[in-house]
């Protein structure tokens, strides 16, 4: 069997740059590990810059977006009790949209299949097979047999988890990690947002974010210990100690209920280098990581996907190889001043063992300076909205 791209992972990177190679005419095999209706469980990012929802509108897959996803023109920040709004639309002209990765997934997969495309899941044992010759192929087993697909190229699309990153040779590859001491305990209930935007809480007993999927679906997250685990905690648990880290306004206001999903997160920056081996290109957290405070990795797999999609239109319609041969350099150009956005957000918010009092007064001080500087605001928002491609 034969294609022109093997995309190896299902997620939203792999599903976004299938469906615009589609629309471009190149033909790309999806392969996921998982069921379609497992991708679809997960329950992941929400906020998405506008650089993805111009590719989502590229793809073709936005009409439920716009329909149904959030414009927030900014976002609230908490710190002892007090609330400051951060104004992205009057601060860079441009709003984020609420609508949730799954929903992303959704749409894909159904673009997917209204389209004919091929999505094989279930696949087992891929192994990337000469991706640093001309002649690249990728064998999996399905449902027993043993597969073998021959092709142009390869996305690793596959998560942090999967195996593309790990094909490529540690002689080649290096990897700067930072793993935080907490971790992000989140749960989801069927119960009205407190807030009309998201809340990223300050407070002396640890973070905590109020955010939403739509107007019935809140997710709501607290920092916790990395050694706790989602069923240590009672839903009653959980309310009591995100009341205790919000104003004292919101706390009053927020509808509790109970919780459908609960689960937490430990918090991690990765970035590997370079994101090409050959014919394999890294693609979204096969390649970084992000800690979610500020909404990144979702992002941030978006922009990589743009760089690449560009790059074999470019390579199959005008036989020029420049895209692809910069994709790499191109990205983590981008990626990095996500990881450095998302690491400083993270800093600026979490309590962290062995903090001292001086470290505390660093961190008000940066927040403060947040709070009364209109050119901070703007570099802020210029981040959260998205930098550009
Ligand atoms: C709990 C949690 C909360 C998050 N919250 C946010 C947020 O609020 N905002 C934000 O921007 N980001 C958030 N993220 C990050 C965001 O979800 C990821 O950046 C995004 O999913 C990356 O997409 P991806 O397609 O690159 O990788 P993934 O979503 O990981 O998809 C990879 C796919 O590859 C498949 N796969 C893996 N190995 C193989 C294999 N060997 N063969 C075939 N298929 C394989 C997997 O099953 C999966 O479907 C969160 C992540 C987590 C875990």
């Amino acid at each position: 069997m034969r294609a022109q791209v093997v995309i190896i992972g299902g997620g939203p990177s792999g599903l976004l740059l299938g469906q615009l190679l589609h629309r471009a005419g190149i033909e790309a095999v999806v392969l996921e590990r998982k069921t379609r209706d497992y991708v679809l469980g997960r329950v992941r990012a929400g906020v998405l810059e506008t650089g993805l929802v111009r590719l989502m509108e590229e793809a073709g897959v936005v009409g439920r977006l716009h329909r149904e996803g959030f414009v927030h023109d900014g976002t609230q920040i908490a710190v002892g009790g007090e609330m400051f709004h951060i104004d992205f639309k009057a601060l860079t002209g441009t709003p984020v949209i609420v609508y949730g990765q799954t929903e992303v997934t959704r749409d894909l997969y159904d673009a997917r299949a209204v389209a004919g495309a091929r999505t094989e899941f279930e696949v087992e044992h891929v192994v990337i097979h000469d991706a640093d010759t001309d002649r690249p192929y990728v064998t999996y087993d399905q449902h027993g047999d043993r597969k073998r697909i021959d092709c142009d190229f390869i996305a690793g699309c596959d998560g942090f988890h999967g195996v593309s990153r790990q094909t490529i040779p540690l002689n080649v590859r290096r990897e700067y990690e930072k793993t935080y001491p907490f971790g992000w305990l989140g749960v989801l209930s069927e119960t009205p947002p407190v807030h009309d935007e998201l809340i990223y809480a300050n407070s002396d007993r640890g973070f905590a974010l109020c955010s939403m999927r739509n107007a019935h679906l809140s997710r709501y997250y607290i920092q916790c210990a990395l050694s706790d685990h989602p069923e240590d905690w009672t839903d009653k648990a959980f309310w009591t100690e995100l009341k205790r880290r919000i104003p004292a306004e919101m706390a009053e206001r927020l509808e509790t209920g109970p919780a459908i999903e609960k689960s937490i997160a430990p918090l991690r920056s990765f970035v590997t280098e370079p994101m090409r081996w050959g014919r394999l290109f890294l693609c979204g957290d096969a390649a970084h990581i992000v800690p979610p405070t500020g909404a990144k990795g979702l992002n941030t797999a978006a922009s990589d996907v743009n760089y690449l999609y560009r790059g074999l239109v470019r390579y199959y319609q005008d036989g020029d190889s420049e895209g692809i041969d910069r994709y790499s350099e191109k990205a983590l150009l981008r990626v990095w001043k996500a990881e450095r956005f998302s690491w400083w957000f993270s800093g600026l918010l979490h309590r962290y063992p062995h903090q001292s009092a001086f470290d505390l007064k660093m961190q008000q001080a940066d927040l403060a300076f947040l709070r009364d500087n209109e050119s901070q605001q703007r570099a802020f928002a210029e981040n959260y909205v998205g930098l550009p491609y």
